[in-house]
């Protein structure tokens, strides 16, 4: 999906667009989910993509939503981030590829994987 900046704009928050267009970070502990322990999708929040499964989250204590592992690997699209001193992974939607967080080798079995989203990247569709 290809939107062009202005449609970004319109289709988006200030805040979402900063995050997914522009790969700002929100606050920690600022956002919807990163506390959520409700069941449900993951869903992208510009793009509607189902990303990650509340069954794959965990409290990682940082103050933002984090997860062992998406859904689909294809759904996902990984960048070489060398912003901010240190290498990073940034983790991005494969559909539109709106900014979603990073992916770090410090999280919990069986991945050992660390997603580190943020909420407003995010919107959960729950589950019953
Ligand atoms: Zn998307």
């Amino acid at each position: 999906m290809k939107l062009s900046d202005k449609e970004w704009k319109e289709r988006l928050s200030p805040e979402q667009y900063k995050i997914l267009r522009k790969k700002k970070t929100e606050r920690a502990f600022t956002g919807d989910y990163h506390d959520c322990k409700k069941k449900g999708v993951y869903h992208c929040a510009g793009c509607g993509e189902k990303l990650f499964r509340s069954e794959d989250k965990f409290d990682s204590g940082t103050g933002w939503p984090s997860f062992v592992r998406p859904i689909d690997e294809s759904t996902i699209t990984y960048e070489k981030d060398n912003t901010l001193f240190t290498k990073r992974i940034e983790v991005l939607c494969s559909n539109c590829m709106g900014h979603l967080g990073h992916v770090f080798d410090d999280g919990p079995p069986p991945t050992n994987k660390r997603y580190c989203l943020n909420s407003l990247a995010l919107k959960l569709k729950e589950t019953a």
